[in-house]
């Protein structure tokens, strides 16, 4: 324990005299303490009273100040899209705290609050990291083969025609994806080849031969639209960035004609049996996740469909642990199950009532 003297000022030492009671042991362990920090310490060795102000506290008072309040969210991809209340000085994020203004919900379920999480917390350190991307980088292999192809054909769609039709040129970039080896380039250089490279592809396949996707709208509209419109004016096609992030299953929009995750999350709470499959639900959806422990207090079900023993399987009743990979034959067989018995074998009404509201199968 410390007391610590003001700006100024020199505290005079309370003065014990009683020894310290824990044994001479103790007494020599915190006796040491002196040697760590300087100070006059109190004879029963409680007590370092410290002369020469609070300039050690300046680094915490900066690190906390604040010119204003903002609010946010984290807009990376997160739908967990919680409001945030962050602190500015001089035009950095500082720190963040939850906001603590939603609605209620009301008296028959749990309320949103509080929404957050640890990365979301520490967000701030993440915008500065110095390890963060903030440059083009490009494989080794293939900035090699670049540029000694820029030296021979000074247009560079000509360039990228002699790597990409040379087989063992365009063999050698692609067998060394995911190993790494990328190394920094200037951005003219990277948006050198990719146009080069989209009007390779026109020229000699058409224009719809280009396939891309265009960053989620929930992330910013505006990185969305644009790349979106790109594509169209290209007369590409446009992809589902689920094929690409492949983070949430594609069929459900396509077979619910809604956004994934529905219904949402607060509705966790009221469903009397919860699977959770392809969501580790506490460490993904972790401001969302205590609908689903709530729920559990009033006896919800919860069924996890996980490979390995994750986060979200120790609220389970029941863990299924298929082999990687073989998930979807799990859910082909329990679809098979289901339509035998109440559809194929016997026709139940509640079921089909439910297909043809809520799905496109084509029951009839
Ligand atoms: S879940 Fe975490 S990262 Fe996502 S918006 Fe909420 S606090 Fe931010």
């Amino acid at each position: 324990m410390e007391a610590f003297a003001t700006e100024g000022t020199q505290m005079t030492p309370d003065k014990h005299t009683e020894p310290a009671t824990d044994g001479p042991l103790a007494d020599a362990l915190v006796g040491m303490g002196r040697f760590l920090r300087r100070g006059e310490v109190s004879a029963d060795l409680r007590s370092v009273f410290l002369e020469g102000g609070r300039a050690g506290d300046v680094f915490y008072r900066d690190r906390w100040a604040h010119d204003k309040v903002v609010r946010s969210t984290h807009g990376v991809n997160c739908t967990g899209s919680c409001s945030w209340k962050v602190y500015v000085k001089d035009g950095i994020i500082t720190w963040e705290t939850q906001q603590t203004d939603y609605p209620s919900v009301g008296p028959d379920s749990p309320e949103y609050e509080p929404r957050g999480c640890p990365r979301g917390a520490a967000f701030s350190w993440y915008t500065y990291s110095p390890t963060r991307v903030r440059y083009p980088y490009i494989r080794d292999t293939l900035a090699e083969l670049y540029r000694a192809a820029k030296r021979e054909h000074p247009d560079p769609v000509d360039a990228w025609a002699s790597i990409v039709e040379d087989p063992e040129k365009s063999r050698a970039y692609k067998s060394v994806r995911g190993k790494g080896g990328l190394v920094r380039t200037t951005w003219d250089e990277a948006m050198e080849i990719a146009a080069a490279a989209h009007v390779y592809t026109v020229k000699a396949y058409g224009p719809d031969r280009v396939a891309g996707f265009s960053p989620i709208p929930a992330m910013s509209m505006v990185s969305h639209g644009a790349g979106a419109r790109f594509l169209n004016l290209l007369g590409g096609s446009i992809l589902s960035f689920y094929d690409w992030y492949a983070d949430l299953p594609v069929a459900s929009p396509q077979v619910f004609g809604d956004q994934t995750d529905v219904p949402e999350s607060a509705d966790w709470w009221n469903a009397g049996y919860l699977i959770m499959w392809g969501s580790n639900v506490p460490v993904t959806r972790t401001p969302d996740a205590h609908f689903m422990t709530e729920a559990r207090y009033r006896g919800q079900k919860v069924v996890t469909v996980s490979p390995d023993y994750t986060d979200n399987t120790k609220f389970a009743d029941e863990w299924v642990s298929p082999h990687p990979g073989t998930d979807a034959a799990l859910a082909l067989a329990m679809g098979h199950v289901i339509l035998t018995e109440h559809y194929v074998q016997k026709r139940t009404p509640r079921f089909e009532d439910y297909m043809r509201r809520y799905t496109d199968s084509p029951t009839s």
